[in-house]
């Protein structure tokens, strides 16, 4: 056994618990990191940017969001549901959480919106060289967060996974055991711990158990490895209390989004969408809302839903010359590359698939076609299962607006597009999907743990993930940039409030 001692042990090397080592060891204390995987950043590797409000980018590209305007439209969103002082103590860090990060030699683009409606609040890491945003690029801003961290002295234990937090006989925590990548056993004591790792994402057993879903059926969130819960379990173990979890919900098209991009963007448009039952059921313009829309399809019958278009659309947008929705991170412009992608896609072939991520969501092999072509509406039902005699009626209805007022959803005009017959009709399965869970372990504004008396548990903290309950039920896309936001700073005020812990009063030996 090793033995091993520091001020703080951080559990998890993920955003928030980088952010937490740093800004810990920036009040000179010394930390450990434990990892259970061999590089740090976690899922933030694959992002793009946090949210900040009244950071000097906002200022400078004129966008007047202020703290109280932005902190009054979350507290709506979650119907006051959540804590509030902590929400308002992380919009109040946010900016100069911004400043803090490019004290470390990071660039940011600026702010940015999600889509139209979107509040600009999206701070995406600018890479070396170019002005576009690029998919990965915040795994810039880790790099540069943990040159810091070695530079302050922050020890990484790499494929060291925690087991077990021990605690005293006052109920304070005395330290942890880990198990390192050749199975030799570690016990570590401290005066403070903070827990990070990232929810549970990669455990089927615990997303049925807790959410109720079943990973792969009605669910095919990312599942980035080593996101097993470990933290909610140790916490749980040791009395903490737990708030239900949830997933953050977006929605995909299994072995098409993110790999054969063309289509799925395309099938992303807001056009007509429907569930098994052929009727329709949201106003399809939300559908760049990606949790308004998995939502939606998640009170449908097996919580399934299809959108459907005909040649004539795809005519419609060659001659406009671009999608009518176009994001940021996929960055699809136009169907240029429709046919190539569609003759790849039912052939099998992914050479010319985008680089994507679609390996942390499903395994492309065991899941069945989800894309479908047919040369009538009728031929489309039979082969996707949806109630031909509803699917007529609702798009003969459909048709019958189409260019003029939505009657059913009062979608907006330009988006009522005719499918018309004469070609071939297209249809995309959407399931939710999900960037992974959110919430679990209860803190107080402070990032304090708390028992089940709603007691902190002396020297407990938590951030990120594993923590976030700020969003109530739903994530808020309204707001992008809020899970990585609050990854890096609650990890930040989680860091630096156990380091006042530990040369307070309240310390507990
Ligand atoms: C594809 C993708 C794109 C995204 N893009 C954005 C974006 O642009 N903006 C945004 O706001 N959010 C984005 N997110 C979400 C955001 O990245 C996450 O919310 C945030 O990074 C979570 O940070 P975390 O520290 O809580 O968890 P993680 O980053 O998941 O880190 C947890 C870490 O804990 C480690 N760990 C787990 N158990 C143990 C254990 N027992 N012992 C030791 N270590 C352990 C894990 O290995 C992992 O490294 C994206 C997510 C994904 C998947």
């Amino acid at each position: 056994m090793r033995r091993m001692e520091a001020d703080l042990i951080v559990i998890g090397g993920g955003m928030s618990g980088l952010s937490a080592a740093t800004a810990a060891a920036q009040k000179d204390a010394s930390v450990i990191v434990f990892e259970k995987g061999g590089t740090v950043g976690g899922a933030a590797n694959m992002g793009m940017g946090f949210f900040a409000v009244e950071s000097k980018y906002q200022k400078a590209q004129l966008v007047n969001h202020t703290v109280d305007e932005l902190f009054k439209e979350f507290m709506d969103y979650t119907h006051w549901r959540v804590n509030a002082r902590l929400v308002k103590k992380l919009f109040e860090q946010s900016a100069s959480t911004v400043e803090w990060i490019e004290d470390m030699g990071v660039e940011f683009l600026g702010a940015f919106k999600y889509f139209e409606n979107s509040n600009q609040t999206w701070h995406i890491v600018k890479t070396p060289g170019s002005n576009k945003p690029a998919e990965r690029c915040a795994s810039i801003m880790v790099k540069a967060m943990k040159d810091t961290a070695d530079e302050l002295g922050v020890d990484f234990l790499f494929y060291t996974s925690v087991k077990e937090i021990i605690t005293g006989d006052k109920g304070q925590v005395l330290g942890v055991r880990a198990v390192d990548q050749r199975g030799e056993e570690i016990e570590a004591e401290c005066s403070a711990i903070i827990v990070a790792t990232g929810g549970f994402g990669d455990n089927p057993e615990m997303i049925r158990d807790r959410i109720g879903l079943t990973w792969g059926q009605d669910l095919f969130s990312f599942r980035i490895p080593g996101l097993k819960g470990d933290g909610i379990r140790m916490v749980e173990a040791i009395g903490g209390a737990i708030d239900p979890s949830m997933i953050e919900v977006t929605y995909t098209t299994p072995g098409v989004t993110n790999l054969y991009k063309t289509i799925s963007e395309t099938m992303r448009q807001p056009n007509l969408m429907i569930n098994l039952d052929g009727k329709r059921f949201m106003d399809e313009s939300i559908m760049n809302n990606t949790t308004f829309t998995g939502n939606a399809i998640s009170v449908q019958p097996k919580r399934k839903a299809f959108t459907i278009i005909t040649d004539s659309i795809l005519d419609e947008y060659r001659a406009q010359g671009h999608l009518d929705y176009i994001t940021i991170h996929h960055n699809i412009q136009n169907v240029d590359h429709w046919e190539e992608q569609v003759k790849a896609y039912f052939s099998g072939d992914t050479s010319v698939a985008d680089e994507g991520l679609s390996f942390l969501e499903e395994d492309t092999n065991k899941i069945p076609n989800q894309f479908f072509i047919a040369d009538s509406l009728e031929e489309l039902c039979a082969q996707t299962g949806i109630n031909y005699k509803n699917a007529r009626k609702t798009i003969d209805e459909y048709n019958s607006m189409a260019g003029r007022y939505d009657r059913q959803f009062n979608k907006h005009p330009k988006y009522m597009r005719e499918l018309k017959e004469g070609g071939k009709w297209y249809a995309a399965a959407h399931y939710m999907c999900g960037y992974g869970t959110l919430a679990g372990i209860k803190t107080d504004d402070e990032l304090r743990v708390l028992d089940e008396d709603w007691k902190p548990i002396p020297g407990l903290f938590g951030c990120g993930t594993d923590v976030c309950s700020i969003f109530g039920d739903s994530y808020n896309f309204t707001m992008p940039g809020s899970t990585m936001g609050f990854a890096i700073n609650s990890g930040r005020l989680a860091g630096m409030n156990a380091i006042d812990y530990i040369d307070s009063d309240e310390f507990v030996e």
